[in-house]
């Protein structure tokens, strides 16, 4: 091995006035690579400006007639201020993350928590409760720019001060309600279970998500929106022939009253079995023509009929049985906690600093599940285009990309990064394609 003072020989000449402050191998691996990510997060967002801006003067050639410039230059600018302060978040959480680490934050909320409470399980929970209340109160001021500033900006918000407030409280209520139970009984494997404690969370974490999943619709969704059943005859009719043409029972189709929060439309399908319902955004219904929104369902039925639910599940289970067994074991490793400047090992640091630590070490991997998700949206296109009218659904798609301003210029690979969604012009050329072909 090359001695350190070699080394530096070799490559300082002398006088050396360099003086590095030792690091543990493992901080200057995280440092690296957060700083790596926030690189590549700002180059991509400067792409994407730099691109978006220079095709902000005309309409691209195969929109001409279908989109109109101002409408495009709305897009552009939209775009281009969520861009800026995606930007700007990226760069608070790098903040946020070495302060948490490196400048001890993680350290001090233990020892306190540990000082004041001195169990573990009830000290574990409040430290973990604490870190999760800061992370949550620093998003504050953001959602309230995104949303009061930007939002209200284009003419999309419908939010008023006191409904975000609300909402606030709420999602902070359900959170405690099912997040505060589950801390409780992972601390507790961690402590009873030996070493194949991870195995036993992930199959708490499996039960939890199913149930959460299964309690959606008809326990959570309305602490935040009205649903009632869709009341247009003639619509009606309409979905159930093409409900029975593709051999889909639903227990229901409803509408959404999005319009509160927002001018965005959307559709989804949500629930398990007997809570399995068809959710319509109130706005859909009033931006599209009934054939469109006939297609749109078509797109929805597609992702069931090709299973891409319980393939996103399945993945899910697989990755948290990946993960938790790494947390297993990086939760014994010394250099783990020394590295972080995390101070005295214990089950609840362990999990705080892997929820934090770990997606910076993802972020390479943000283009596969990308493109695993286009994938889907081009195969619940293809299911559209033969159940439906391809047509239809190009007219929709238009409308949405148009309504919810959304770029039809993004950066090749600020997309093929980011976007689950292919953009308008690969996905709109597919759809007449699929259309050609029929
Ligand atoms: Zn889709």
């Amino acid at each position: 091995m090359l001695h350190v003072g070699l080394f530096i020989r070799l490559f300082c000449h002398s006088p050396c006035l360099l003086v590095i402050p030792y690091m543990h191998p493992f901080t200057l691996v995280f440092i690296a690579a957060l700083a790596i990510s926030v690189l590549l997060k700002a180059w991509l967002a400067a792409r994407q400006l730099r691109h978006v801006r220079a095709h902000r003067a005309a309409v691209p050639a195969a929109f001409s007639g279908k989109v109109r410039l101002d409408a495009h230059q709305k897009a552009a600018d939209y775009t281009v201020a969520k861009t800026r302060l995606g930007l700007a978040q990226s760069a608070m959480e790098a903040i946020v993350l070495l302060a948490l680490t490196w400048g001890g934050g993680i350290r001090f909320l233990a020892a306190f928590w540990h000082g004041a409470l001195g169990v573990p399980l009830l000290g574990g929970t409040a430290f973990i409760v604490s870190v999760t209340a800061l992370l949550g109160a620093l998003e504050v001021p953001l959602a309230l720019y995104r949303t009061f500033v930007i939002e209200a900006r284009f003419g999309f918000n419908k939010m008023t001060l006191p409904l975000f407030i609300a909402d606030l409280a709420k999602q902070t209520l359900l959170g405690a309600l099912f997040g505060i139970p589950l801390i409780i009984a992972v601390l507790w494997f961690m402590a009873r279970m030996g070493a194949a404690w991870w195995f036993y969370t992930w199959l708490l974490w499996m039960g939890f998500n199913l149930l959460v999943l299964a309690i959606y619709p008809t326990f959570i969704a309305p602490f935040f929106n009205k649903f009632e059943p869709l009341k247009n005859e003639p619509l009606q009719a309409r979905i159930d022939r093409l409900l029975k043409k593709c051999r889909f029972q639903a227990q229901g189709l409803y509408v959404m009253d999005g319009s509160r929060r927002s001018s965005h439309g959307n559709a989804y399908f949500t629930g398990f079995g007997k809570s399995r319902r068809i959710v319509f955004f109130d706005n859909l219904l009033k931006q599209l023509e009934p054939e469109e929104i006939e297609a749109v369902l078509a797109h929805e039925l597609g992702h069931y009929k090709h299973g891409h639910i319980y393939q996103r599940l399945g993945l899910l289970f697989a990755l948290s049985f990946l993960f938790l067994w790494l947390l297993g074991v990086l939760s014994a490793q010394p250099w783990f906690y020394l590295g972080l400047h995390a101070g005295a090992p214990s089950d609840a640091v362990a999990l705080v600093l892997f929820f934090l630590v770990i997606p910076v070490f993802l972020f390479p991997f943000e283009p596969l599940f990308s493109l695993y998700s286009r994938k889907h949206e081009f195969e619940a296109d293809r299911f559209a285009a033969r159940n439906a009218d391809a047509g239809a659904l190009r007219s929709a798609l238009l409308k949405l990309y148009r309504d919810n301003a959304a770029t039809l210029t993004p950066d090749r690979m600020y997309s093929a990064v980011y976007d689950s969604h292919p953009p308008a012009p690969q996905r709109l050329a597919r759809l007449q394609n699929t259309a050609g072909s029929r």
